[in-house]
């Protein structure tokens, strides 16, 4: 089909289930016959893996497309099955968290501190006149306080809406304005890079910004780093002095299941970001369920998700599905090379990590950096690697599997959204077989499909646009405040389909192989070329550590690839023009019409706080522009470094011509 790429690189790998981990796998092939012979039956029957106040009646209300009531008439409370439950069946003291602050600093939480802990808080905030359907914005470090509030809030059915602690004031602003938020949590400061940064200044500059129209009553400081704050009697009370003195007794109150949860805001790597609501019910129903599946999570497991609280990965798989399951899990602070390299590593050997879920993005600095590093450390602990946020490429994916999995460990590539809440498309690691770089196929209770540009699925081989065509448990309930903007941005497209923005193959076997935002596809000469397989392409060349691909106009071929490209810090400069040796791969590679026009060798990429590489903003630069927002990129720097470089620019470049 015309609109879609036609140029494809396959890997044709494929890794088998460890006989010994599918021997005692969670998730059996049942489970996909379970979910395709009665799809709401699946649903209902993982609903059991919760605990309701009141039971449900009817499993989905789907009368007033597309808006979605999940288990109609259930009434519960999201923090008791995060926290108290595990308490009341005798497990208070199992390990929660393994804190680990950036200075060395850590702290076990049991589950039974964290029930005092959010029992406390809940408290405290009701003291603050927090009442359920009350927004409240949470702009912290990852810092046991920030579970402790989203829980705090969860308990009292007060929306959270978490702002990542790398973003600026306006960004904090837009946010707490976008939801009416009366409470800030925040901390003085947090630890990154062995060296302090300062938190509540951006809160008091988003306050004054906002000035009379700011619907913040109370700012709620957490002392993390000692740093001097400044301190308006008025309205801000420290953390400690709120809840530590509160009771650690707090009944959970039960919310009807369709009660909003949290507000999430997406990344922001095609546009504007959009506030997205989750609700209590389906939500919880869906990230715990595959967080048991997915993961394969047993008792005695050691769970560790890198991304960031301020991430939706954050709300569902540090939050609320880990602690759903009575998991053990690692909250780390800080960078992955403070202060040396081998953090991760270490952590991972000190804690005895057995699963680890983190970005394409972190895979691609370690290769990067070199898998001496890795090597140094005992990480025979992990038995299940996740990776998130982009396709990984094959060559990530082969290294993240021998260098950190010890060539054993299934790599679960789980492709979701802030919109769908929890995973839709992932292998199951002791049922599907992994291909290095496909998310392999629909997970059981998910329809999910890839059409044409008339709604028409495609044949294997082909590719086309991805799809869900049935509501899921967790999907978002409607843009904030916005039911229009939810209706046009995701159910326009097709009658009955929602359109996720992500462009997709099927190969032979009808596994799904995600190609990046169908707005991100080039069209260069007429040909469909997908920025996903030109960037790995340019990954798998042993030089290069990271690419970028984005389409720039050009006047002979419509659209010109253009890349940017890191180098792995192994890649002596040798003499070799490395431009044209990987201009030369590419073709090799891909073909001829997929070889960069320009290919500029940059220190850093735009990525967002996720680690997603922002190519609007590449595409801004390559064609020359004024660069678009850029409120949620994680490092402002990065786009100067690339703008004001011209010489460099100019010295790196390739011939701009095929
Ligand atoms: P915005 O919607 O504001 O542009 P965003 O789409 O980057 O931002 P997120 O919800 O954080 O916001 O990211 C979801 C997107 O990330 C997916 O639509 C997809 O493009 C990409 N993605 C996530 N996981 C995977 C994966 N395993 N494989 C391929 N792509 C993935
Ligand atoms: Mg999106």
């Amino acid at each position: 089909m015309s609109e879609q790429p036609t140029i494809l690189a396959p890997d044709r790998t494929s890794f088998a289930p460890p006989t010994e981990l599918a021997a005692q796998a969670n998730a059996t092939a049942d489970s996909y016959a379970d979910a395709t012979a009665n799809r709401l039956g699946y649903w209902a029957d993982q609903a059991g893996r919760i605990t309701w106040a009141e039971p449900f009646t009817e499993v989905l209300d789907w009368s007033n497309p597309p808006f979605a009531k999940w288990y109609v008439g259930g009434r519960l409370n999201a923090a008791y099955n995060c926290v108290d439950r595990h308490v009341e069946a005798g497990n208070g003291d199992r390990v929660a968290l393994h804190f680990i602050g950036e200075p060395g600093d850590t702290r076990d939480i049991t589950y039974a501190q964290l029930k005092d802990e959010v029992s406390r808080a809940a408290n405290a905030l009701t003291d603050l006149g927090i009442r359920a359907g009350d927004r409240v914005a949470i702009y912290l470090p990852m810092i046991p306080e920030a579970v402790v509030a989203m829980l705090a809030c969860a308990r009292l059915g007060a929306p959270h809406t978490v702002v990542f602690g790398g973003f600026s004031a306006d960004a904090l602003a837009s946010r707490i304005v976008d939801c009416d938020a009366r409470i800030v949590i925040t901390a003085d400061g947090g630890y990154r890079r062995g060296a302090t940064s300062a938190l509540k200044p951006a809160v008091d500059d988003a306050l004054s910004k906002l000035g009379g129209d700011s619907p913040v009553d109370h700012v709620v400081v957490v002392r993390r780093t000692g740093q001097h704050v400044p301190f308006d009697d008025a309205t801000d009370v420290w953390w400690h002095d709120v809840v530590d003195g509160s009771s650690p007794d707090h009944t959970p109150e039960a919310f009807d299941s369709e009660h909003p949860l949290y507000v999430m805001y997406t990344s922001g790597t095609t546009g504007t970001p959009k506030g997205i609501l989750h609700t209590t019910g389906g939500y919880l129903v869906q990230t715990t369920s595959t967080f048991w599946s997915v993961f394969d999570h047993k008792p005695d497991d050691v769970y560790w998700c890198t991304a960031d609280i301020g991430w939706v990965t954050g709300h569902s798989y540090v939050v609320y599905g880990p602690l759903a399951n009575g998991a053990s899990q690692v909250l780390y602070e800080g960078t992955p090379d403070a202060p040396h390299r081998g953090r991760w590593w270490e952590i991972i050997q000190d804690k005895g990590v057995t699963i680890l879920y983190t970005a394409p993005t972190a895979i691609r600095t370690f290769m990067k950096w070199g898998e001496q590093i890795p090597a140094e450390y005992d990480l025979s602990t992990l038995r299940i690697l996740g990776s998130v946020g982009e396709s990984i490429n094959p060559e990530a994916y082969h290294w993240y599997r021998e260098h950190v999995g010890g060539s054993n460990a299934p790599i679960v590539d789980t492709w979701w959204q802030t919109e769908t809440g929890g995973h839709m498309i992932s292998p199951l690691p002791g049922v599907t077989e992994g291909k290095p770089g496909s998310a392999m196929t629909p997970l059981p209770g998910i329809v999910a499909d890839v059409v044409d540009d008339a709604g028409q699925s495609v044949a294997n081989g082909d590719s086309g646009y991805l799809v869900i065509r049935e509501p899921w448990p967790a999907m978002l309930r409607t843009i904030w405040g916005d039911d229009e903007r939810y209706r046009d941005t995701y159910w326009s497209r097709w009658e009955g389909m929602y359109f996720a923005g992500d462009g997709a193959r099927r190969d032979e076997d009808g596994a799904i192989w995600l190609l990046g935002r169908v707005d991100d596809v080039m069209n260069v000469s007429g040909h469909r070329l997908s920025t996903t397989e030109i960037e790995s392409a340019l990954v798998s060349h042993p030089k290069v550590a990271e690419a970028a691909v984005v389409g720039a106009a050009d006047n002979t071929t419509g659209q010109a690839v253009v890349a940017f490209v890191i180098l792995r810090e192994s890649a002596a400069d040798d003499g070799t023009d490395v431009v044209a040796d990987l201009r030369a791969h590419v073709a090799r590679e891909i073909g001829p019409i997929a070889k960069p026009r320009q290919i500029t060798v940059v220190p850093e990429l735009p990525k967002t706080r996720s680690g997603k590489i922002m190519r609007r903003l590449l595409r801004d630069v390559a064609e020359n522009r004024e660069i678009g927002d850029a409120s949620t990129l994680a490092d402002a720097s990065v786009m100067e470094s690339l703008r004001g470089g011209d010489s460099r620019h100019a010295n790196y470049c390739g011939t701009p011509r095929m």
